[in-house]
């Protein structure tokens, strides 16, 4: 094969994607997917943040061990983890992992993965001053110095005061009638109705392209009536949590409350576009927050899916958690007690999973844990182990995509 020019891109580590088949195996040789959000190198370079750019996710498969070596000596310590920036080579050419890259299709807002051939070449981390060695250059540590300031959403307090828009208050009000998990693929969307309007969200999410197959056909949510003052609440800025906003412009019309982070391009310019409809939360102040029968809470992490926006509901004797991809652990202890329901938390991946710490439910027979898993989804999820778990625990578990049943769809989670 005729290799090509390098393209550079800044490439900003969206997710770590660890299959959960073939658990025989050690974590660091799993078959793993790196998904990167990016911009052109040279874009960067000359000031541009995201304008009309071409700015593709990119995917490489490899393991944790082969791309730890391409990063760091092999005798580092150092691990990748989500939130790290990058500068990465793509190449035409044969040898080194495989890369696909997924570009928004402009009429749709879809991100439509590209079949090529080209390999990832050179990789250099762009350092916070965790790596000695190989990549911690001065120009390299300006670069990622700048790059992180540049791709940030910064919150404010949440409270109640005229800090927080009307608009979001109106939750206080409500009097919810169902909650319902959606079947949206390998992503998470959770719909709460008071009668036949959904009132508000818990994240509106949809899959990552190369997950693509995974989602019903219109889905469900097509057919609701959204009401006017309608709520978005969001756990946490990862794709399969967001963005159906991306291809839904009623979605992105609507009030977001969400929490701050750092974010790769294409979120960023997403989040730019929501402009005033974006209440941003900080984690310091304001929590937990009671407005009628929702609770916020922050959940105490550090990484982005265990630092998100978890929702407790109190509707009459039932007490409903809304998860995200925060593991229990993470969560407060007040949120967890004498539920009646609860989604399982990151779509039933075993990262982060213990069973002493799955809360038992109120009653052992009526108690419903719902998965927002995909039918047919590359992960592997949701994991065996997670589901017998629960169900050890006592909890009835419904799954949003059909894990062998043939019967997708969405799960009532109240009544
Ligand atoms: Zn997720």
């Amino acid at each position: 094969m005729q290799a090509t020019n390098p393209i550079k891109f800044y490439a900003f580590l969206d997710r770590i994607d660890t299959t959960s088949k073939g658990q025989s195996r050690s974590p660091e040789r799993l078959r793993t997917n790196f998904i990167f959000d990016t911009i052109p190198a040279d874009s960067f370079d000359n000031g541009i943040l995201d304008g009309q750019e071409a700015m593709p996710l990119i995917r490489v498969m490899t393991t944790k061990r082969m791309f730890t070596e391409m990063v760091a000596n092999k005798t580092s310590t150092w691990e990748p983890k989500e939130g790290d920036w990058y500068l990465i080579e793509i190449q035409s050419q044969e040898g080194g992992p495989r890369v696909w890259q997924a570009k928004t299709n402009h009429a749709s807002g879809e991100f439509e993965e590209q079949v090529g051939s080209t390999r990832l070449t050179e990789i250099s981390l762009l350092p916070d001053g965790t790596l000695k060695g190989k990549s911690s250059n001065a120009r390299f540590m300006k670069i990622g110095k700048k790059l992180r300031k540049s791709y940030v959403v910064h919150g404010t307090k949440l409270d109640t005061n005229q800090n927080m828009p009307q608009s979001i208050k109106v939750l206080s009000k409500r009097r919810l009638s169902a909650i319902k998990a959606l079947d949206v693929g390998q992503a998470s969307m959770v719909a709460l109705f008071q009668g036949n309007e959904v009132v508000a969200f818990y994240d509106v999410g949809w899959p990552l392209p190369f997950n693509k197959s995974s989602p019903p056909s219109p889905p469900d949510i097509d057919s609701f009536t959204l009401s006017e003052d309608c709520v978005v609440i969001l756990s946490h800025w990862d794709y399969d949590h967001y963005s159906r906003a991306r291809i839904d412009e009623r979605l992105r019309n609507l009030m977001w409350v969400a929490p701050e982070g750092i974010v790769g391009p294409n979120t960023h310019k997403f989040i730019k576009s929501l402009g005033r409809n974006l209440y941003v939360a900080s984690p310091k102040r304001g929590f937990p927050l009671n407005l009628g029968c929702f609770c916020f809470e922050w959940a105490n992490g550090t990484d982005r899916n265990n630092s998100g926006l978890v929702v407790h509901l109190v509707i009459g004797k039932s007490k409903i958690l809304l998860t995200g991809d925060a593991s229990y652990d993470h969560i407060a202890a007040h949120l967890k007690t004498d539920l009646t329901a609860l989604t399982i938390p990151h779509h039933a991946s075993e990262t982060g999973h213990f069973i002493a710490s799955i809360p038992p439910p109120l009653k052992s027979t009526e108690g419903k844990a719902v998965i927002c898993a995909g039918h047919n989804n590359r992960y592997g999820h949701p994991s065996s182990t997670v589901l017998t778990d629960h169900e050890t625990k006592k909890w009835n578990v419904e799954i949003t995509g059909d894990n062998g049943t043939g019967k997708r769809g969405s799960r009532f989670l109240y009544p």
